[in-house]
């Protein structure tokens, strides 16, 4: 089991992640960054912020807004073998990760993130937040 609380950088995996279509809208007073747009991939819709955060995470305290409620893929995350979602410090066991291992994670976060690299996604649309 992973724990954040020993995190170098807690908050860091916070980044733009796809939520179920109407999620935003549904928790937008725990907003926490305005978002420069929405996304709309074949997976859901994801808020980017200009400092490529999530919208629902609190820039100081790096912690999340909407914890009780975030989305499955953040109750998720770091606890499957699926690299996308793949805590870079520590593995499922808790126990830390190398830092070759973390580089390695981090090096293909930041090449294969679909939403931090729009030419990756299939289908885009974007609106404006209301
Ligand atoms: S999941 Fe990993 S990167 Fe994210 S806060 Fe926890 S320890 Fe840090
Ligand atoms: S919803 Fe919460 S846990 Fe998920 S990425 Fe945003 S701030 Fe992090």
């Amino acid at each position: 089991m992973i724990d954040c609380s020993k995190c170098p950088e807690p908050g860091s995996c916070c980044g733009p992640f796809e939520m179920e279509p109407g999620f935003i809208e549904k928790h937008k007073d725990k907003i926490q960054k305005k978002p420069e747009k929405i996304v709309r991939t074949n997976i859901g819709e994801c808020a980017l912020c200009d400092d490529l955060s999530c919208v629902f995470l609190n820039r100081k305290t790096k912690k999340c807004s909407i914890y009780d409620d975030r989305p499955g893929i953040c109750k998720i995350y770091g606890m499957v073998e699926n690299i996308r979602i793949q805590c870079p410090w520590f593995k499922r066991s808790g126990n830390p990760r190398s830092e070759a291992s973390r580089k390695k994670i981090q090096r293909w976060h930041k090449n294969n993130n679909p939403i931090l690299n729009p030419r990756k996604l299939n289908e885009v649309e974007i609106r404006l937040m209301k």
